[in-house]
């Protein structure tokens, strides 16, 4: 075996360019670098750590089914990287190491270093593209990156249309027997009857998704009470499913409903995931928590941990923020209406700093991604590339009545407002309140709106 393969956040053993290019030039092994106290300072939630340690060893079992071996490296933090991976490949006589390049800073750093290293040793390294449906910078005609969404859409659509969009060949099994897999077993739970931690539970939800709910996206998707987004951010977080594999399952859905995957609503979300993974790249500061737009640094925020408390706890007063805010600290995940409605209320009604939020966001999502959380925080708190203009304050009770008009998502997560009617629950009065001990607002929506935009428009 000759090759050695370094998977990151793309856990997966189908649709991968680098095992499919490492496979080309000789049989290959796989290695994962364990680095859970830097994954704790990334604020990464422990159902996320979990639950890619099952898909770890789930991985580990299909690989060994191949005969490749599948090396786990239990290190600490990325700085551990470039010597633990160099010291394996003079151990097992590796010749070359591949991997896909990963954007944020700390993880540009950690590939630097270990290039240096095995460099240093005489290893070759073979660093691919990063794993992203375009994964070429998607430049303006003057060749710089777009601050933008729509226009970097249009020509990532363009790119997308010309580049080749079949998924990478599955591995051959190898002829030399691997060794033997090592079990991770991790104490903390998270919610498997939603995600199983299996490589192939995502592609089956991804092509149920594409049958029989994509067409429907546009309709459902900003409605938290039904099933209808994909939920597949959690293995999209971890790379378990490859853009390609994603690609094909749309343009083989809409090839049947007689529509151009082109104009995919969904495929134009996953746009998205691109367009903030890119920015890290482009943007190194991004990386270093600032802002997107720099004068927004001189925003006073408030200090007010109480209040930052209660909306932790969905304890705002606020049914659909409550709402949200449980089924965040229960589930790990939360429906994207309610992350925007739930950040602006953090950073615009309580104008608490948006990086308390991302880091609280970060450390229960089990689909927590740095980029995707950063360009979601900065986009509510007005602060970042194409964010919402300061002055859009997302009024959570017109929201609620909105995107929740029955209360069905409210009452699934605060069951003590089901005894309320439709009408009665997005703002109940103080009797009501009172009647089912539901407490009342920890803000007034008109005055902490006006505070917000006049906290902006201080800064000019
Ligand atoms: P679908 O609607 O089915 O979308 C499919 C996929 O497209 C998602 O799984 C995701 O990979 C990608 N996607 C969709 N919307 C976005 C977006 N706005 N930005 C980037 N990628 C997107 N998404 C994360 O994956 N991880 C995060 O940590 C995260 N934090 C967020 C924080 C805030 C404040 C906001 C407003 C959004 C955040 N998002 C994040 C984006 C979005 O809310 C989730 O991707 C989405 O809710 C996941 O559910 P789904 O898989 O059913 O999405």
């Amino acid at each position: 075996v000759t090759q050695l393969v370094w998977l990151r956040n793309d856990l997966r053993l189908s649709d991968h360019p680098a095992l499919h290019g490492a496979q080309q030039q000789g049989d290959i092994s796989i290695v994962i670098a364990l680095t859970p106290a830097q994954w704790l300072e990334h604020n990464e939630s422990s159902a996320k750590c979990a639950f890619r340690e099952q898909l770890i060893n789930d991985l580990q079992d299909k690989a060994s089914t191949l005969r490749i071996t599948v090396h786990i490296l239990k290190l600490n933090r990325f700085s551990d990287c470039a010597n633990a991976i160099t010291s394996l490949c003079k151990e097992k006589k590796y010749q070359q190491v591949w991997w896909q390049n990963e954007l944020p800073q700390h993880e540009a750093r950690r590939d630097d270093k270990v290039e240096q290293a095995l460099d240093k040793a005489g290893i070759s390294c073979q660093r691919l593209a990063p794993d992203l449906f375009v994964s070429k910078p998607v430049f303006n005609q003057q060749g710089t990156p777009f601050k933008v969404f729509t226009p970097f859409f249009k020509r990532w659509l363009q790119m997308l249309s010309a580049q080749d969009r079949t998924p990478y060949p599955d591995l051959e099994k190898q002829l030399e027997p691997s060794e033997s897999t090592q079990t991770l077993t991790s104490k903390a739970n998270f919610r498997s009857d939603l995600w199983p931690p299996k490589l192939d539970a995502a592609k089956e939800k991804l092509w149920r998704f594409c049958h029989h709910k994509e067409k429907q996206y546009e309709a459902d998707r900003d409605f938290p009470s039904m099933p209808g987004t994909s939920l597949l951010s959690p293995y999209l977080a971890l790379g378990v499913l490859g853009p390609r594999a994603c690609l094909e399952a749309i343009e083989y859905t809409s090839e049947q409903g007689n529509r151009d995957w082109k104009s995919s609503v969904w495929l134009k979300e996953l746009a998205w995931r691109d367009f903030y993974k890119q920015l890290m790249g482009h943007f190194p500061d991004l990386s270093k928590s600032k802002p997107f737009k720099t004068e927004t640094e001189n925003v006073v925020w408030n200090e007010d941990q109480e209040a930052f408390e209660l909306w932790c706890n969905g304890e705002t007063g606020f049914p659909i923020v409550d709402a949200a805010m449980r089924q965040l600290n229960q589930t790990g995940w939360m429906h994207n209406r309610l992350r925007m409605i739930t950040a602006s209320f953090l950073t615009k009604l309580l104008l608490i700093d948006w990086r308390k939020g991302e880091q609280y966001f970060m450390s229960k999502l089990i689909d927590g991604e740095f980029a995707a959380n950063n360009g979601g925080w900065q986009w509510s708190a007005s602060t970042g590339c194409d964010a919402a203009p300061y002055f859009r304050v997302f009024n959570p009770t017109r929201q609620s009545e909105r995107f929740d008009p029955d209360g069905e998502f409210i009452k699934r997560f605060v069951p003590e407002l089901a005894p309320l009617k439709a009408k009665e629950i997005h703002d109940p009065t103080a009797d009501l309140r009172a009647k089912v001990n539901y407490k009342a607002p920890i803000i007034d929506y008109k005055i902490a709106r006006s505070l917000a935009i006049k906290a902006f428009e201080d800064l000019k």
